[in-house]
Protein backbone atom coordinates (compact mmCIF):
# COMPACT_ATOMS: atom_id res chain seq x y z
CA UNK A 1 0.00 0.00 0.00
CA UNK A 2 1.23 3.51 -0.65
CA UNK A 3 2.40 5.95 1.84
CA UNK A 4 -0.47 8.04 3.38
CA UNK A 5 0.15 11.53 4.23
CA UNK A 6 -1.23 14.25 5.46
CA UNK A 7 -0.13 18.13 4.77
CA UNK A 8 -1.80 20.83 7.37
CA UNK A 9 -0.46 24.16 5.54
CA UNK A 10 -0.57 27.08 3.82
CA UNK A 11 -1.25 27.21 0.10
CA UNK A 12 -0.68 30.94 -1.89
CA UNK A 13 -0.01 31.88 -5.31
CA UNK A 14 2.94 33.52 -6.07
CA UNK A 15 2.33 36.22 -8.54
CA UNK A 16 6.15 36.45 -9.78
CA UNK A 17 7.25 39.72 -11.96
CA UNK A 18 11.10 39.35 -13.65
CA UNK A 19 12.39 42.50 -13.82
CA UNK A 20 16.37 43.44 -14.76
CA UNK A 21 16.35 44.89 -10.82
CA UNK A 22 15.13 45.50 -7.97
CA UNK A 23 13.47 48.67 -7.48
CA UNK A 24 14.09 51.18 -4.80
CA UNK A 25 11.84 52.23 -2.32
CA UNK A 26 9.35 54.52 -4.16
CA UNK A 27 10.78 53.31 -7.30
CA UNK A 28 8.80 52.03 -10.14
CA UNK A 29 10.78 49.82 -12.46
CA UNK A 30 9.68 48.29 -15.90
CA UNK A 31 9.93 44.66 -15.76
CA UNK A 32 9.55 41.78 -18.06
CA UNK A 33 7.43 38.29 -17.88
CA UNK A 34 4.78 38.15 -15.40
CA UNK A 35 3.59 34.29 -14.22
CA UNK A 36 1.38 32.95 -11.50
CA UNK A 37 2.75 29.93 -10.27
CA UNK A 38 0.63 27.81 -7.17
CA UNK A 39 2.79 27.65 -3.96
CA UNK A 40 2.93 28.02 0.16
CA UNK A 41 5.13 25.32 1.77
CA UNK A 42 1.75 23.57 2.84
CA UNK A 43 0.70 22.92 -1.03
CA UNK A 44 4.09 22.10 -2.30
CA UNK A 45 5.09 19.79 0.25
CA UNK A 46 1.30 17.78 -0.22
CA UNK A 47 2.09 18.18 -4.54
CA UNK A 48 5.67 16.95 -3.67
CA UNK A 49 4.57 14.08 -1.54
CA UNK A 50 1.51 13.00 -4.16
CA UNK A 51 3.87 12.93 -7.19
CA UNK A 52 6.25 10.96 -5.30
CA UNK A 53 3.83 8.11 -4.67
CA UNK A 54 1.80 9.33 -1.50
CA UNK A 55 -1.74 8.88 -1.17
CA UNK A 56 -1.54 12.42 0.42
CA UNK A 57 -4.61 14.78 1.70
CA UNK A 58 -4.23 18.84 2.18
CA UNK A 59 -5.75 20.51 5.15
CA UNK A 60 -5.54 24.43 4.28
CA UNK A 61 -7.66 27.50 3.13
CA UNK A 62 -7.88 29.41 -0.09
CA UNK A 63 -9.91 32.46 -0.62
CA UNK A 64 -13.27 32.95 -2.41
CA UNK A 65 -11.32 34.44 -5.52
CA UNK A 66 -10.03 33.02 -9.03
CA UNK A 67 -6.52 32.78 -6.97
CA UNK A 68 -8.46 30.13 -4.90
CA UNK A 69 -9.79 27.96 -7.58
CA UNK A 70 -6.27 27.89 -9.33
CA UNK A 71 -4.89 26.68 -5.89
CA UNK A 72 -7.80 24.25 -5.79
CA UNK A 73 -7.05 23.26 -8.98
CA UNK A 74 -3.48 22.66 -9.10
CA UNK A 75 -4.12 20.34 -6.03
CA UNK A 76 -6.46 18.19 -7.72
CA UNK A 77 -4.14 17.58 -11.12
CA UNK A 78 -1.64 16.46 -8.61
CA UNK A 79 -3.99 13.65 -7.27
CA UNK A 80 -3.98 14.96 -3.86
CA UNK A 81 -7.29 14.52 -1.62
CA UNK A 82 -8.78 18.56 -1.13
CA UNK A 83 -11.53 17.60 0.93
CA UNK A 84 -9.74 19.33 4.03
CA UNK A 85 -9.46 21.74 1.39
CA UNK A 86 -11.62 25.09 2.77
CA UNK A 87 -12.93 28.01 0.95
CA UNK A 88 -12.48 31.26 3.01
CA UNK A 89 -14.60 34.45 2.74
CA UNK A 90 -11.59 36.49 1.73
CA UNK A 91 -9.05 36.87 -0.66
CA UNK A 92 -6.24 33.66 -1.11
CA UNK A 93 -3.09 33.81 0.08
CA UNK A 94 -0.76 35.82 -2.37
CA UNK A 95 2.93 35.41 -2.40
CA UNK A 96 4.11 39.23 -4.89
CA UNK A 97 7.78 37.97 -6.11
CA UNK A 98 9.84 40.20 -8.62
CA UNK A 99 13.43 38.36 -9.14
CA UNK A 100 16.09 40.41 -10.60
CA UNK A 101 18.35 39.02 -13.99
CA UNK A 102 20.84 37.21 -10.72
CA UNK A 103 18.15 35.49 -9.38
CA UNK A 104 17.87 37.86 -6.30
CA UNK A 105 14.60 38.49 -5.24
CA UNK A 106 12.40 40.36 -2.99
CA UNK A 107 8.85 38.42 -1.60
CA UNK A 108 5.92 39.88 0.19
CA UNK A 109 3.74 37.43 1.81
CA UNK A 110 0.00 38.27 2.05
CA UNK A 111 -1.74 35.02 3.98
CA UNK A 112 -5.13 35.89 2.95
CA UNK A 113 -6.71 32.70 3.95
CA UNK A 114 -4.33 30.92 5.19
CA UNK A 115 -4.55 32.87 8.45
CA UNK A 116 -8.30 31.70 8.96
CA UNK A 117 -7.00 27.91 9.63
CA UNK A 118 -6.78 28.38 13.51
CA UNK A 119 -8.59 24.95 14.19
CA UNK A 120 -9.20 21.63 12.73
CA UNK A 121 -12.54 19.64 12.36
CA UNK A 122 -13.32 16.37 13.34
CA UNK A 123 -12.77 15.27 9.51
CA UNK A 124 -9.29 16.71 9.87
CA UNK A 125 -8.92 14.54 12.75
CA UNK A 126 -9.80 11.77 11.35
CA UNK A 127 -7.93 12.07 8.36
CA UNK A 128 -4.58 12.86 10.54
CA UNK A 129 -5.33 9.47 12.60
CA UNK A 130 -5.15 7.39 9.47
CA UNK A 131 -2.22 8.99 8.20
CA UNK A 132 1.45 7.29 8.16
CA UNK A 133 2.73 10.82 8.41
CA UNK A 134 1.95 14.07 9.03
CA UNK A 135 3.82 16.68 7.70
CA UNK A 136 3.71 20.56 8.95
CA UNK A 137 5.32 23.49 8.09
CA UNK A 138 4.86 27.41 9.47
CA UNK A 139 2.53 29.52 7.58
CA UNK A 140 -0.66 28.76 9.46
CA UNK A 141 -1.67 30.09 12.43
CA UNK A 142 0.50 28.25 14.77
CA UNK A 143 -2.55 26.75 16.83
CA UNK A 144 -3.58 25.14 13.96
CA UNK A 145 -0.23 23.49 13.61
CA UNK A 146 -0.05 22.93 17.67
CA UNK A 147 -3.65 20.95 17.31
CA UNK A 148 -2.86 18.73 14.27
CA UNK A 149 0.32 17.55 16.06
CA UNK A 150 -1.73 16.56 19.11
CA UNK A 151 -4.15 14.80 16.70
CA UNK A 152 -1.46 12.78 15.20
CA UNK A 153 0.04 12.35 18.71
CA UNK A 154 -3.07 10.67 19.90
CA UNK A 155 -3.68 8.30 17.23
CA UNK A 156 0.14 7.41 16.88
CA UNK A 157 0.80 9.26 13.49
CA UNK A 158 4.22 10.34 13.10
CA UNK A 159 4.68 14.30 13.50
CA UNK A 160 7.32 15.93 10.76
CA UNK A 161 7.90 19.23 11.29
CA UNK A 162 9.45 21.63 8.91
CA UNK A 163 10.47 24.69 10.23
CA UNK A 164 10.08 27.02 7.71
CA UNK A 165 10.03 29.92 7.75
CA UNK A 166 12.27 29.97 10.61
CA UNK A 167 10.77 30.44 13.82
CA UNK A 168 11.27 29.55 17.37
CA UNK A 169 8.54 27.36 18.96
CA UNK A 170 7.06 26.80 22.22
CA UNK A 171 8.11 23.76 24.12
CA UNK A 172 4.53 22.41 23.87
CA UNK A 173 4.78 22.38 20.26
CA UNK A 174 8.30 21.11 20.28
CA UNK A 175 6.89 17.76 22.31
CA UNK A 176 4.85 16.75 20.18
CA UNK A 177 7.45 16.19 17.50
CA UNK A 178 8.74 13.40 15.68
CA UNK A 179 10.61 14.55 13.22
CA UNK A 180 12.29 18.10 12.93
CA UNK A 181 13.15 19.05 9.24
CA UNK A 182 15.08 22.39 9.15
CA UNK A 183 17.77 23.96 6.84
CA UNK A 184 21.18 25.39 8.21
CA UNK A 185 19.65 29.16 9.05
CA UNK A 186 15.88 26.98 10.60
CA UNK A 187 18.16 24.81 12.35
CA UNK A 188 19.90 27.71 14.11
CA UNK A 189 16.42 29.86 14.81
CA UNK A 190 14.89 27.05 16.54
CA UNK A 191 17.91 25.64 18.79
CA UNK A 192 18.11 29.45 19.34
CA UNK A 193 22.49 29.20 18.28
CA UNK A 194 24.76 30.46 16.38
CA UNK A 195 24.61 28.80 12.80
CA UNK A 196 27.47 26.48 12.53
CA UNK A 197 28.74 23.03 12.43
CA UNK A 198 25.61 20.50 11.36
CA UNK A 199 26.72 18.08 13.76
CA UNK A 200 26.77 20.93 16.75
CA UNK A 201 23.62 22.12 15.27
CA UNK A 202 22.27 18.54 15.18
CA UNK A 203 23.56 18.27 18.71
CA UNK A 204 22.06 21.51 20.00
CA UNK A 205 18.61 20.49 18.46
CA UNK A 206 18.51 16.75 20.09
CA UNK A 207 17.82 18.37 23.13
CA UNK A 208 14.43 19.62 22.37
CA UNK A 209 13.76 16.71 19.53
CA UNK A 210 14.23 13.15 19.61
CA UNK A 211 15.23 13.25 15.64
CA UNK A 212 16.57 15.87 13.37
CA UNK A 213 17.33 15.87 9.53
CA UNK A 214 19.58 18.88 8.79
CA UNK A 215 19.53 19.58 5.13
CA UNK A 216 22.27 21.00 3.76
CA UNK A 217 21.85 22.45 -0.01
CA UNK A 218 24.07 21.26 -2.65
CA UNK A 219 26.11 19.30 0.02
CA UNK A 220 22.86 16.49 1.01
CA UNK A 221 21.83 16.29 4.18
CA UNK A 222 22.56 14.54 7.87
CA UNK A 223 20.52 13.30 10.77
CA UNK A 224 20.91 12.38 14.06
CA UNK A 225 18.45 11.16 16.76
CA UNK A 226 18.50 10.85 20.65
CA UNK A 227 19.41 6.70 20.28
CA UNK A 228 23.23 7.80 19.11
CA UNK A 229 22.49 7.57 15.52
CA UNK A 230 24.29 9.69 13.08
CA UNK A 231 23.77 9.37 9.05
CA UNK A 232 25.15 11.93 6.30
CA UNK A 233 23.91 11.47 2.59
CA UNK A 234 25.46 13.36 -0.11
CA UNK A 235 23.46 14.92 -2.56
CA UNK A 236 23.28 14.17 -6.56
CA UNK A 237 26.06 16.30 -8.20
CA UNK A 238 23.95 18.26 -10.57
CA UNK A 239 23.81 21.58 -12.58
CA UNK A 240 21.29 23.65 -10.25
CA UNK A 241 18.94 25.97 -12.08
CA UNK A 242 16.07 26.78 -9.83
CA UNK A 243 16.36 25.02 -5.96
CA UNK A 244 13.37 27.72 -4.94
CA UNK A 245 11.39 24.49 -3.84
CA UNK A 246 14.05 22.01 -3.61
CA UNK A 247 13.20 21.99 0.17
CA UNK A 248 9.39 21.48 -0.45
CA UNK A 249 10.42 18.81 -3.15
CA UNK A 250 13.06 17.30 -0.22
CA UNK A 251 10.37 17.12 2.64
CA UNK A 252 7.85 15.74 0.58
CA UNK A 253 9.74 12.88 -0.52
CA UNK A 254 11.48 12.24 2.70
CA UNK A 255 7.77 12.18 4.78
CA UNK A 256 6.87 8.98 1.68
CA UNK A 257 10.22 7.41 2.33
CA UNK A 258 10.01 7.94 6.31
CA UNK A 259 6.57 5.77 5.65
CA UNK A 260 8.25 3.47 2.98
CA UNK A 261 11.07 2.21 5.05
CA UNK A 262 9.48 1.65 8.38
CA UNK A 263 10.58 4.45 9.82
CA UNK A 264 6.96 5.80 11.25
CA UNK A 265 7.05 3.08 13.96
CA UNK A 266 7.92 3.17 17.88
CA UNK A 267 11.21 1.00 16.79
CA UNK A 268 14.69 2.72 16.50
CA UNK A 269 15.79 3.94 13.19
CA UNK A 270 18.20 2.08 11.17
CA UNK A 271 21.20 3.22 9.44
CA UNK A 272 20.26 1.78 6.36
CA UNK A 273 16.55 2.79 6.39
CA UNK A 274 17.52 6.04 7.41
CA UNK A 275 20.63 6.66 4.66
CA UNK A 276 17.61 4.89 1.62
CA UNK A 277 15.09 7.70 2.75
CA UNK A 278 17.54 10.51 3.06
CA UNK A 279 18.89 9.86 -0.09
CA UNK A 280 15.90 9.42 -2.03
CA UNK A 281 14.77 12.95 -0.69
CA UNK A 282 18.62 14.47 -1.32
CA UNK A 283 17.57 13.11 -5.60
CA UNK A 284 14.09 14.72 -5.20
CA UNK A 285 15.23 18.35 -3.95
CA UNK A 286 18.16 17.70 -7.04
CA UNK A 287 15.82 16.87 -9.67
CA UNK A 288 13.61 19.98 -8.04
CA UNK A 289 16.43 22.07 -8.87
CA UNK A 290 17.11 20.75 -12.14
CA UNK A 291 14.23 22.81 -13.74
CA UNK A 292 13.34 26.11 -13.63
CA UNK A 293 10.33 27.32 -11.48
CA UNK A 294 8.68 26.56 -7.98
CA UNK A 295 5.95 23.70 -7.22
CA UNK A 296 5.87 22.92 -11.84
CA UNK A 297 9.54 21.46 -10.94
CA UNK A 298 8.61 19.37 -8.18
CA UNK A 299 9.05 15.83 -9.28
CA UNK A 300 7.01 12.79 -10.12
CA UNK A 301 8.49 9.42 -8.50
CA UNK A 302 9.88 8.02 -11.99
CA UNK A 303 12.28 11.02 -11.68
CA UNK A 304 13.23 10.79 -8.07
CA UNK A 305 13.51 6.75 -8.97
CA UNK A 306 15.80 7.63 -11.82
CA UNK A 307 18.11 10.38 -10.16
CA UNK A 308 18.27 8.19 -7.47
CA UNK A 309 19.41 4.96 -9.32
CA UNK A 310 21.62 7.35 -11.82
CA UNK A 311 23.65 8.72 -7.97
CA UNK A 312 23.37 5.94 -5.50
CA UNK A 313 24.02 2.57 -7.69
CA UNK A 314 26.85 0.62 -6.31
CA UNK A 315 26.79 3.44 -3.60
CA UNK A 316 26.99 1.47 0.31
P1 LIG B 1 16.07 25.00 1.54
O1 LIG B 1 15.75 25.28 0.11
O2 LIG B 1 14.88 24.70 2.38
O3 LIG B 1 17.04 25.98 2.16
P2 LIG B 1 18.27 23.21 0.93
O4 LIG B 1 18.91 24.33 0.18
O5 LIG B 1 19.07 22.57 2.01
O6 LIG B 1 16.86 23.60 1.53
O7 LIG B 1 17.85 22.10 -0.15
C1 LIG B 1 17.05 21.00 0.18
C2 LIG B 1 17.58 19.76 -0.48
O8 LIG B 1 17.52 19.91 -1.91
C3 LIG B 1 19.06 19.46 -0.16
O9 LIG B 1 19.16 18.67 1.02
C4 LIG B 1 19.47 18.69 -1.41
O10 LIG B 1 19.07 17.35 -1.29
C5 LIG B 1 18.65 19.34 -2.53
N1 LIG B 1 19.44 20.42 -3.17
C6 LIG B 1 19.30 21.74 -3.02
N2 LIG B 1 20.20 22.43 -3.76
C7 LIG B 1 20.93 21.49 -4.42
C8 LIG B 1 22.02 21.53 -5.36
N3 LIG B 1 22.55 22.70 -5.77
N4 LIG B 1 22.53 20.34 -5.79
C9 LIG B 1 22.00 19.18 -5.40
N5 LIG B 1 20.98 19.08 -4.53
C10 LIG B 1 20.44 20.21 -4.04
Amino acid sequence: MSARVVVVGSANLDLVVATPRLPSPGETVLGGDFRTVPGGKGANQAVAAARAGAGCAFVGAVGADGFGRQLRDSLVAAGVDVRGLRAAGGPSGVALITVDAAAENCIVVAPGANATLTALDDADRAAVAAADVLLLQLEIPLSAVAEAAAAARDAGTTVVLNAAPAASLPADLLALLDVLVVNEHEAAVVAGCAAGDPDALIGALLGIVPRVVLTLGASGAAYGDRDGLRVRVAAPVIEAVDTTAAGDAFTGAMAVAWAEQGLTGPVAATGDAVTAALRWACAAGAACAQHPGASVALPDRARIDSLFAATYRGTA
